[in-house]
Order: structure tokens, then sequence, then C-alpha cells
């Protein structure tokens, strides 16, 4: 059996897409926690800075760019109207008008809100070839772009739900 930080682990490792067919690699994933690239960004902290700020889930995703085990987040789910927003920084990432159901366990949307509040960067890691989020202003990870999802973008923003938070329209 394993236990739930294997699991974690082993889910982090398959992540991809939503296609669950695809062989994990075992490759420890501690390789990457000091690759984060020198692009500069707004706001620059330090790890210590970010640490106090963040829960250790959130600095794990933002800061290590992990992932956050499927189906497992508040806003995965949450079809209210409003704003998703950088938990690291405020910034407004995403509306409630572009997200759907992708059935992949994670917040799924099909455009960004502005496409100069994200960075994007390809990303070599696991053995995959993926297009990374970043939050433009914090440069906090965020999630990956495929090009699997719904008209009329074609794209599918798949976002680990810890990185962001959520502004009810109404309030
Ligand atoms: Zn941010």
């Amino acid at each position: 059996m394993m236990n739930s930080s294997q699991i974690a682990l082993f889910l982090t490792l398959v992540f991809t897409s939503c296609d669950y067919n695809n062989t994990p690699h075992s490759e420890p994933s501690t390789s990457n926690e000091t690759s984060m690239n020198k692009t500069t960004f707004p706001i620059n902290k330090t790890d210590e800075e970010w640490k106090k700020q963040l829960s250790a889930e959130q600095f794990q995703v933002l800061r290590n760019k992990g992932t956050e085990r499927p189906f497992t987040s508040q806003w995965n789910a949450n079809w209210d109207g409003g704003i998703y927003v950088c938990v690291g920084c405020g910034n407004e990432l995403f509306s409630s008008e572009n997200k759907f159901d992708a059935g992949c366990g994670w917040p799924s949307f099909f455009d960004a809100l502005d496409s100069t509040k994200i960075k994007t960067e390809t990303d070599s890691t696991h053995g995959m070839k993926r297009t990374e989020i970043m939050c433009a202003n914090c440069g906090g990870h965020i999630g990956h772009v495929f090009d699997d999802g719904p008209k009329p973008t074609g794209l599918r923003f798949c976002v680990n739900g810890v990185s962001i938070d959520f502004k009810n329209k109404e309030k």
C-alpha cells in the first residue's frame, strides 16, 4: 500500500492531461526545486518571505512548481460568477466566464482573463513537453496550458486550485 505522500507524488508525476493512459515516470521530483528561472517579475521575494506569506501547500505549488492532487480544490466545481486571482499577489488571472469542466480534477479555463497577466514558458520536466503558466506579476507557478480545450480558443488552462483565490462577483 502507498501512504498518502507517495500517492501525492505519484499523482504529481502523472499530471499531464485528461489522458490517464500515460505511463508515469518514476524520477525523483526534487531535482527541479532550485531551477526557478531567472526571469525577473515585478514582485520578487525570497523563499523565506514567501514561506511566511503562503501555506506549505501554496509554497510547494507556486514556488516549487508542484501540482496539487486532482479533485482536491474547492474551486474545481465552483461555478459562481467571479474572478480568480493569484494567491501569491492578487493578480487577476481568470474569469468564471471562461471556466469549463474538463473532467481532469483541476480548475480549467479556455482562456486567460488578460494575456498580459500570465506568462507562459516551455516546461520539459518529467519527460513531457508542456507549456507552463506563471503569474506575470510574481512569477508563481499556476499550472499548464494544453491545446485540447474547447472552442473558441481550443486551449485548456489547467490550473492548481491552491495557487488561485476566488473573488465572487456579488461581493
Ligand atoms: Zn502572482
